[in-house]
């Protein structure tokens, strides 16, 4: 195959993935109030996508799972926003952990 031609594969690959990790993190979104455990599970297929393609999360989809837990976040339900030198950082109240992404690239 022309090497043009695999970098398109894989780009293409790599957008499929991308769409298939905001399905999932609807479908967390959608199951959260109702079913918690299921939507976890759905962030945890996000990670395996991210992970099995070498693809990164996007950040939209990143500030609003907890990376130690898995769980969907819900500002003033189950996490704490807050910024801090140019930092966000998320305080996830159901394992307790704080992960911090710097504030720009969050938008
Ligand atoms: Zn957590």
């Amino acid at each position: 195959m022309p090497k043009a031609a695999r970098k398109q594969q894989k780009n293409l690959i790599q957008n499929i993935a991308v769409q298939r990790m905001w399905r999932l993190f609807e479908l967390a979104k959608a199951e959260f109030p109702e079913n918690p455990e299921r939507s976890r599970h759905y962030v945890r297929l996000i990670r395996n996508i991210s992970m099995r393609n070498r693809i990164s999360i996007p950040r939209e989809i990143k500030s609003r799972i907890c990376k130690h837990c898995y769980s969907f976040l819900v500002p003033g339900s189950n996490a704490r926003y807050r910024l801090k030198d140019g930092y966000i950082v998320i305080s996830c109240e159901q394992c307790g952990k704080e992960m911090r992404y710097p504030y720009k690239r969050l938008r």
